[in-house]
Parts: C-alpha cells; sequence; structure tokens
C-alpha cells in the first residue's frame, strides 16, 4: 500500500518578502538526517541524569531556527473541533507529551474556543466511524499535517493548524487508531518538534506506526524544552 507521510509546513505570510515555502519533510527525512543540533549537558553529568544523546533534529529548516513554547504560555491552548473522538485524542495526545518532561516544560489543554486557541485541530473526511482503540498493526488509514505561518523570520503570524484525514475502505478500528496515533504525531510538530525521525520505531517518524513516544522521542523533546528558542508563537488575540 502507498505510504502517506505526514507532513509540516511552514509559510510565510505576505509582509515577509518571500514566497510560500513548503517543507518538503516527507521526501527527505526518510534518508539519515542527522543535523542534530545537540545543545547537550557537559560531559561529566551524574549518571542518574537522562540520556539524551540518541536523539533526532529538531529545527525549522531550512532556517535552522528552534520553536518551543515559552513559559508564560503555558498552559498552551488546543482547540480540537468536536467530531468523533477527536477531542478526546487530542487530551490523550497532550497526555502522553507532556509526560515526556520531567519538570512541566511543557502543558497543553483543551479549549472550547477556537478563536482564543493556540492551535487548532480538525479532522477531515467526514465523521469518522465508531470503534475502541485497540491494539493492532498500524494501517495507514488517515494522513496529518502541521502548519504554520510566519510573520516574520522569528514569530508565528497566528495560530497553528492541525489537519487530520481519514479515508473510507478500512475497518473501523483501523481507522480511529489512524487517527489517534497520526494526532499524537501532529501534536509533537506543535511542541516544536518540527523535523521528522529517520527510525520507525519513533512516533515522529513520516508515517509513524508506533502509538507512544519512544526513548528517543523522549530525549529529543526534552533537549529541545531546554534549547533557547529563537522563533515565538504569535500573540494570543
Ligand atoms: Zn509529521
Amino acid at each position: 500500500m502507498r505510504k502517506r507521510r505526514e507532513e509540516l509546513r511552514v509559510k510565510r505570510e505576505e509582509s515577509f518578502p518571500t514566497e510560500v515555502v513548503l517543507f518538503p519533510l516527507y521526501s527527505t527525512l526518510c534518508t539519515p538526517f542527522l543535523i542534530v543540533a545537540l545543545i547537550l549537558l557537559a560531559a561529566g553529568c551524574d549518571v542518574t541524569a537522562p540520556d539524551r544523546t540518541d536523539t533526532y533534529g529538531f529545527r525549522l529548516q531550512p532556517e535552522n531556527v528552534v520553536f518551543n513554547w515559552p513559559l508564560e504560555r503555558r498552559p498552551v491552548r488546543y482547540f480540537a473541533q468536536a467530531i468523533g473522538a477527536l477531542p478526546e485524542y487530542v487530551r490523550d495526545g497532550l497526555t502522553i507529551w507532556e509526560a515526556q518532561l520531567l519538570y512541566g516544560e511543557f502543558e497543553g489543554v483543551l479549549t472550547t474556543d477556537s478563536a482564543g486557541a493556540d492551535i487548532r485541530v480538525v479532522l477531515e473526511g467526514g465523521v469518522p466511524p465508531v470503534s475502541p482503540l485497540i491494539s493492532a498493526p498500524a494501517v495507514q488509514a488517515c494522513t496529518g499535517s502541521t502548519s504554520a505561518t510566519l510573520a516574520s523570520a522569528t514569530k508565528l503570524a497566528g495560530p497553528m493548524l492541525i489537519q487530520v484525514r481519514w479515508f473510507p475502505g478500512f475497518t473501523p478500528a483501523d481507522v480511529v487508531n489512524c487517527i489517534s496515533r497520526v494526532t499524537r504525531h501532529e501534536i509533537g510538530h506543535s511542541l516544536g518538534l518540527f523535523q521528522h525521525s529517520s527510525n520507525p520505531a519513533d512516533l515522529m517518524y513520516g508515517v509513524p506506526s508506533v502509538r507512544e513516544p519512544s526513548t528517543r522521542d523522549r530525549s529529543t523533546v526534552q533537549v529541545l524544552y531546554h534549547t533557547a528558542a529563537n522563533l515565538t508563537p504569535a500573540d494570543r488575540p
């Protein structure tokens, strides 16, 4: 079956003097992509410190900038379209990503106020079938993307948009498993993981087939949230 890669798009507003830029992460990130900008603790950290050496890149390319949610913006507000179990999947996704950070560096909440949200999550393809999530091999019954617009080289213009689209022709369980899994993956992008892992065992692999963040996902997001950002979110309305 043709695999569908999730994607991350960032475009510039007209006020920013270049054309829309699409980041074809899906075509390049399966090659070894180890531009890992690590700002790691110096050697000699104590033995109980988390091992953050096995990570992948997270910087937005080609700008090579770092985005993470600043402390004063937490909890970050996610609006999830009320369709199927999407709000539940978003809440689950926030919980699992929060759990990857040791000191509450990221916190997200669901809001019903779409206008005041930092991230909007929508589901395309209509009302999905109803099924519980089950333990089963991943089937690519959906796809997703995360996009944002740059107001300038250092600031986003507005909320991020997560779009997940499901496809007919699959079992209900495969569809809902995919929506849940891809929602979790896209939420990872919205935290600032702006590249894909090249390892299929990671949730941030371009075609995610796992539901939980791996040790590498965990290490990478920890490094991200201990790296100074030089791209900031849009002001709240
Ligand atoms: Zn992705």
